[in-house]
């Protein structure tokens, strides 16, 4: 099964993008081989309660931006799905302006590059909380795995989730242990499938929206069930491997930038198999059990 993809966006920094009734999106300008275009910031309410998700990296011009957009209104919240570094620290320079309440699930927890560990929101929301989001109703779901305090938000009765860097449609998510865990991704994907019929409408932190989501999960699945039957496969067939050994049997060539990350999935999915009791290491080796 092959995941089917979505990479138009015509969306440029700047420009603000209505998709729903309250529900705006703009695009910081730091494009790069994981964030796609740029981090996707989205304005939920309007007039006098506008809530910010995701103000981004620090950033000026996506600050101005975010300000030119909501100019007339009154930014009060700001939520932020995950502690990554182009998701949350323009949090504080954005907060320093405008006195906005914060939201999260809690602070980035785990040593380990691209966190960010100067978010600690004000307010907590619990998996399955519902908050008053930019006057709207705002139900946030722990979905760990991308990141260890990863939320997806769903607008209630409207079938749009903030799938932020959980589900993509431009790519597949990045998992870097130990922050990053392949397992509880798995069980994050399968949370989100169980929610057939309720959410219809993705909107990620990166890239267009997905409409029709439940095959791109199933996609998903799929495609980490494949690649970790070809690392048990070249396991098999290689004997007792470091994972830079085992990087090209399992991904075949690569571009060059994408060697460490496919590195950092391939050890996310040999700890889930340890965790399964299938494999085991000794030291940087890796073998089956
Ligand atoms: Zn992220």
């Amino acid at each position: 099964m092959n995941i089917p993809f979505r990479r138009e966006d015509a969306l440029v920094p700047g420009e603000v993008e209505t998709i729903a009734p309250g529900v705006r999106r703009i695009i910081c300008d730091n494009p790069s081989a994981f964030t796609f275009r740029g981090t996707n910031t989205y304005l939920i309410g309007t007039g006098s309660s506008v809530a910010v998700l995701d103000p981004g990296p620090v950033d000026e011009a996506h600050l101005a931006a975010i300000l030119a957009a909501t100019s007339g209104e009154t930014i009060t919240q700001i939520v932020v799905s995950h502690t990554h570094r182009d998701h949350s620290p323009g949090v504080q320079p954005l907060k320093k302006i405008t006195g906005a309440t914060t939201y999260g699930h809690g602070p980035h927890v785990t040593p380990g590059e691209g966190g960010d560990h100067s978010f600690i929101p004000e307010i907590r929301l619990a998996d399955g909380e519902t908050a008053d989001i930019g006057g709207r109703p705002l139900t946030a779901l722990f979905t760990p795995g991308h990141c260890g305090n990863h939320l997806c938000f769903a607008l209630d009765g409207t079938g749009i989730l903030f799938s932020a860097d959980h589900v993509m449609a431009w790519s597949t998510s990045v998992v870097s242990p130990p922050d990053g865990n392949m397992r509880t991704y798995m069980r994050s994907i399968a949370k989100l499938r169980a929610r057939e019929g309720i959410d219809t409408l993705y909107l990620p932190g990166h890239g267009p929206r997905l409409p029709d989501p439940m095959p791109f999960l199933d996609g998903l699945a799929a495609h980490r069930q494949k690649r970790e039957a070809r690392i048990v496969a070249a396991l098999r067939e290689h004997g007792p491997s470091t994972v830079e050994a085992l990087v090209g049997p399992v991904y075949g060539p690569l571009d060059p930038k994408l060697i460490a990350a496919a590195g950092r999935s391939m050890l996310a999915q040999l700890i889930m198999l340890e965790e399964e009791g299938a494999a085991s290491r000794d030291g940087d080796i890796w073998k089956l059990d």
